[in-house]
């Protein structure tokens, strides 16, 4: 019983329908959204989703863009742990903090959860190649369901991606293409032109099917939580995809009667390239370019301006009574350690959520009683020159000596006794 019925433009409410690989609407241009004939979602579905576990985010496919009669392109994408902290939690001051973690997810990113499901939808309808750009987190995921689909990938990746990062994109078989650019501004350009000429495109909003993938946190969160919604969820934000995505996700299951409330959305930038935060500050609807997206250790969120002028995810955090945060490199190091301590690898862009909690509760913008769930989108082992600076040195050398070893590590602490 799939229940999504068509394509809806943001802009001039039109329909498009869902048998074509539509990018933007035909009628004006703007972004299109997936409908759902949601006054048939039912309790049912959602029983029958929470009764299959071994299929992760699969299981959600009712709610999803997935053709009658097409297999799933999975890998294991979904389901990652919502971790309550041991003592994160306390050091920031909200006990009821839990990190959702999707370090875990095939390639190392929550990137997975749009691509797993915009690939297969693409396939489905006969797209055989396309491109996408990327930091190098989208590339990799974006290379892997294309391998596994059979469909041609291309990859812009932009000069900041680092070199492990361009490597797995190359070994998943796409074609990598290096991108020279001044601003991010330019790359829109230069995509939007490749979209119109008919190349399908798998960039954020452009393609209106990834981010149905990255609703299914909203899913899986709220079902976690006993089918209630967090009070705040902090999501860092580079095009803003994952954060639009799981909003869309609270937003259905509002409609589908199975939550009552919806969450604050708390939006996390670098301070260094911030154009989201500024906006924000501002209290405008549309970003323009803002700082220099070189200048921060957080790649995967580095960027002087969002596509579309970030007005999705903007609305988001706006319609949600949310924030947008700025974080330094600083803090951001702070934050991938206090989640090492807790058993997350997270890249400095993905301890960006945490880095903003230490800053949103020091401002009293999230309160001690909140139900607080921080999202870690990407895997600190993909970054490995962040992790080493992030990592406190080793604790000094010793020989593999008897009696050395002995002297360095002193008197045992008895335990149990
Ligand atoms: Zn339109």
């Amino acid at each position: 019983m799939n229940l999504a019925s068509h394509y809806v433009c943001d802009d001039c409410h039109a329909r498009t329908p869902l048998d074509t690989p539509a990018l933007l609407c035909p009628a004006c241009g703007g972004l299109l959204e997936i409908e759902y004939d949601l006054t048939r979602a039912s309790r049912e579905i959602l029983t029958r989703a929470a009764g299959r576990r071994d299929i992760g985010l699969w299981r959600w496919a009712d709610l999803l863009p997935v053709a009658d009669g097409t297999e799933p392109l999975y890998l294991g994408e979904g389901d990652t742990p919502l971790l309550t902290t041991r003592l994160l939690g306390d050091r920031i001051g909200i006990p009821n903090l839990r990190v959702k973690n999707d370090t875990l997810m095939p390639t190392g990113s929550f990137k997975d959860r749009g691509f797993a499901v915009a690939v297969g939808f693409a396939r489905s309808l006969g797209v055989e190649e396309a491109f996408t750009y990327s930091s190098g987190n989208a590339g990799a995921s974006f290379a892997t369901y294309a391998a596994r689909a059979g469909i041609d990938a291309t990859v812009l990746v932009e000069d900041v991606a680092n070199p492990t990062k361009v490597a797995a994109i190359s070994l998943y078989g796409a074609r990598v293409l290096r991108l020279r650019y001044r601003s991010s501004l330019e790359i829109f350009a230069g995509v939007s032109a490749l979209a119109e000429a008919g190349f399908y495109s798998f960039v954020n909003f452009i393609n209106p099917v990834r981010h149905e993938g990255m609703k299914t946190y909203a899913y899986e969160i709220c079902e976690a939580l006993g089918w209630r919604a967090p009070d705040v969820m902090v999501h860092p934000v580079g095009t803003g995809g994952g954060l639009w995505g799981a909003w869309k996700g609270f937003r259905e299951l509002r409609r589908m009667g199975v939550i009552d409330r919806l969450p604050r959305m708390i939006g996390v930038q670098p301070s260094a390239s911030a154009p989201i935060v500024r906006a924000f500050a501002d209290g405008r609807t549309t970003a323009g370019a803002h700082g220099d997206a070189t200048r921060t250790v957080a790649q995967s969120i580095a960027g002087d301006a969002p596509i579309q002028g970030g007005v999705r995810v903007l609305r988001a955090i706006y319609e949600s009574g949310g924030r947008a945060v700025a974080v330094d490199d600083g803090d951001l190091f702070e934050a991938m350690r206090l989640l090492g301590a807790e058993g997350v690898t997270a890249e400095p862009s993905a301890a960006a959520s945490v880095a903003a909690l230490l800053r949103a509760r020091a401002q009293g913008w999230v309160s001690k009683d909140d139900v607080v769930v921080a999202v870690v989108t990407g895997s600190g082992q993909k970054q490995p020159d962040a992790l080493e600076r992030a990592a406190p040195p080793p604790a000094g050398d010793v020989r593999a000596d008897p009696d050395e070893l002995l002297a360095v590590f002193g008197a045992p602490v008895r335990s149990g006794g």
